[in-house]
């Protein structure tokens, strides 16, 4: 598998509005609009960075992911994204060499994304997503 960049880094945050107030009034960053994924029950806001983005996930259901994330750990980190060359390629040579997948065939993210996660237990404790755009 090929992995081309670091795509972005997940922040999981209770609310996106006070959490843009910091990212764009105090650093100075700009994001490029905000999108709700059902299937993740989250609404997501990017935040490009150079050749890299920050996604502020806010979660939009108690039973979510982020929701979830946040009553464990508190808001902050909560995966990291490579991209890929081929996803599905990717995902079978990670299978191939016994790495535990949540998702074992690519589901769709934000941007219309092929995207699909790793298991923490196989990856030294980091939410790993993989995506191909
Ligand atoms: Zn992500």
């Amino acid at each position: 598998m090929k992995i081309k960049k670091i795509d972005h880094i997940g922040i999981a945050v209770k609310s996106c509005a006070p959490a843009l107030k910091f990212y764009e009034d105090i650093l100075g960053m700009k994001s490029v609009g905000s999108e709700t994924v059902e299937e993740q029950k989250a609404t997501t806001v990017f935040l490009p960075i150079g050749d890299s983005e920050l996604e502020l996930l806010e979660s939009t259901s108690p039973e979510g992911a982020i929701a979830k994330f946040i009553e464990k750990r508190g808001e902050g980190i909560q995966h990291i994204c490579f991209q890929v060359e081929n996803i599905e390629e990717a995902l079978r040579e990670l299978k191939e060499k016994g790495v535990k997948l949540i998702d074992e065939t690519p589901r769709r993210g934000a941007g219309g994304a092929k995207i699909a996660f790793l298991h923490p237990k196989s990856t030294f404790g980091v939410l790993i997503e993989i995506s191909e755009k």
